[in-house]
């Protein structure tokens, strides 16, 4: 199986590591074309803003809006579940606007930019190491999103039948069960 990470901007190798650790095969996506060869993919942290741009300039936007409709999975975290966002809190435009989710971008405040925590994910366990970075809060969430996991009842982690969306790094700890669950759920599509 494998599975992709978008390679635009952002934390990439750290992925790619992880995704080997649970025991896929990790492809850096940089082209279009490469979507055909992989099962799902990964949009990583990294500034929202500049994937956005940068997925327009590449011409993957429609691209993946495509993958998606083929029923792909794709796992966004941080950076990455801004771009998969219906709406972004403050913003008139959103970006791949497949998750119907709403999003607030640095919800955490200056006083907590970063910090690491554990987390309950369900489906998962109730300590899964999760790094969190600048990172943005789902405020709103549809009737078809399952949610995943609170911390200070706000939602940092949902997921919408093929789609998969974390506010935090789980790429940025030794913990690869983050990983591993959207490896199953790339298994239970194929
Ligand atoms: N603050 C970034 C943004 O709004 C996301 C931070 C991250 O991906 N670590 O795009």
């Amino acid at each position: 199986m494998k599975i992709g990470v978008l390679a635009l901007q952002g934390a990439v190798a750290e992925h790619i590591k992880m995704i080997e650790k649970a025991g896929a095969q990790g492809v850096v996506v940089k082209k279009v074309e490469q979507l055909q060869e992989i099962d799902g993919i990964i949009i990583p942290g990294g500034e929202s803003t500049t994937i956005g741009k940068l997925m327009r300039t590449y011409h993957f936007v429609d691209a993946l809006r495509e993958f998606s409709r083929q029923g792909k999975p794709i796992f966004g975290t941080c950076a990455g579940l801004i771009v998969l966002a219906k709406s972004i809190v403050g913003q008139e435009e959103a970006h791949l606007e497949l998750m119907d989710i709403e999003v607030e971008r640095n919800a955490f405040g200056r006083q907590r930019e970063s910090f690491e925590t554990d987390l309950d994910i369900k489906g998962i366990d109730n300590n899964v190491r999760a790094v969190f970075i600048r990172a943005p809060l789902i405020v709103k969430v549809g009737d078809n999103v399952d949610v995943l996991s609170t911390y200070r009842d706000q939602i940092v982690a949902a997921r919408q039948g093929h789609l998969l969306a974390a506010s935090f790094h789980p790429e940025l700890t030794d913990d690869e069960r983050m990983h591993a669950y959207f490896i199953d759920m790339v298994r239970e599509t194929r």
